[in-house]
């Protein structure tokens, strides 16, 4: 089966939730492709602080108020539909085979995968996730009341979830392995201020350790090896983005973020990428949703064009 359309948008977060609102109300037909439930990492963050206009919202909210007011002008969306590949014909068209066999194609594509989290890699880590090891606070949070956890990675996430695991945790222990914080300052200074944070700095995990669950953690501080006893380790160490759908080769740095011009359009014509699979300074959900204008914009100005030397009978 195969469908067709001007505009495929592949991932449901912020950015490829405003770009699909804007191509759909420029009334260009268009479908949005999710794996999940709408939000992406929206779906990963409790309180969100800092998107202008929302002094405080919780994700899930902003996740549903984006998905309703894209479908408002018609965006079509399809939840729970991985996508299994995506490839550029010799003609330019934009083809995504999906994991049920449903193939769709578009002259336009906006890239709007995200990531995953980044692995720690360190032994027990694979053996115990969801079995004390996460790498979603929200998600998890609630099932370690009353628990000493620890939380590795010194970035925003890192000390944003361990401020939110004090709601659940008796004690959370943030591992970092420099004595230095990537994170935002406020974000500091609340971690600092919470009572029931302890910083463990310069200390590089080495093994997850337990029975059925999680029940230590190893690590080397300062050259001397050292456990902690926690019912549970969240890991925030990084992203992974997920560019690897891209079967066609586009341009990208070293980690795989895709590189794009300033209209968001990758090295692959008719190719745009949004958001967390983008090489860009920031994983702002007002960054998001801004690529995702852009892209919107610039696709409906190449979908036109294209319509247009087709009318004229030059393609
Ligand atoms: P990040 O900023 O890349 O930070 C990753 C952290 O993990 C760094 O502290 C890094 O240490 C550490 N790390 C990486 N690999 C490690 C390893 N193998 N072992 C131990 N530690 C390791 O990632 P993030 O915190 O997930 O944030 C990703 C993006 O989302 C950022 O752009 C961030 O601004 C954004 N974000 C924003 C908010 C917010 O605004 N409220 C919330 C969450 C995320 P080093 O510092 O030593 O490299």
């Amino acid at each position: 089966m195969s469908e067709q359309f001007d505009v495929i948008i592949v991932g449901g977060g912020p950015a490829g939730l405003a770009a699909g609102l804007y191509a759909a109300r420029m009334n260009l037909s268009t479908v949005l492709l999710e794996r999940g439930p709408l939000g992406g990492q929206l779906l990963n963050t409790e309180l969100i602080e800092d998107y202008p206009g929302f002094e405080s919202v919780l994700g899930s909210d902003l996740a549903v108020k984006m998905g309703d007011h894209a479908r408002k002008f018609g965006l079509d969306v399809r939840e729970f539909q991985g996508v299994h590949g995506v490839d550029v014909a010799g003609d330019g068209t934009k083809v995504v085979r999906m994991d049920n066999e449903v193939v769709l194609t578009a002259p336009a594509l906006i890239m709007a995968a995200g990531g995953l989290p980044r692995r720690l890699d360190v032994p027990g880590e694979q053996e115990f996730a969801g079995r004390g090891v996460s790498y979603c606070a929200v998600c998890d949070g609630a099932f370690f009341k009353n628990r000493e956890l620890a939380v590795v990675g010194g970035g925003d996430a890192a000390l944003e979830e361990g401020d939110f695991l004090t709601r659940y945790a008796s004690k959370v222990y943030i591992i970092h392995r420099r004595d230095q914080f990537r994170a935002q300052p406020v974000l500091q200074e609340r971690a600092r201020a919470n009572p029931k944070i302890e910083f463990i700095l310069e200390a590089q995990v080495r093994e997850i350790a337990g029975d059925q669950m999680v029940q230590r953690v190893r690590y080397v501080q300062r050259g001397e090896d050292r456990e902690l006893a926690v019912g549970g380790v969240f890991i925030f160490v990084g992203f992974v983005p997920n560019s690897g759908l891209l079967n066609a080769h586009a341009d990208h740095d070293e980690a795989g973020y895709l590189l794009t011009d300033r209209n968001m359009q990758t090295s692959i014509e008719g190719l745009w990428a949004v958001g967390d699979v983008r090489a860009q300074l920031t994983k702002q959900i007002a960054t998001a949703v801004g690529d995702g204008t852009t892209a919107a914009v610039a696709a409906s100005m190449y979908v036109e064009s294209l319509k247009d030397r087709q009318r004229a009978g030059v393609a």
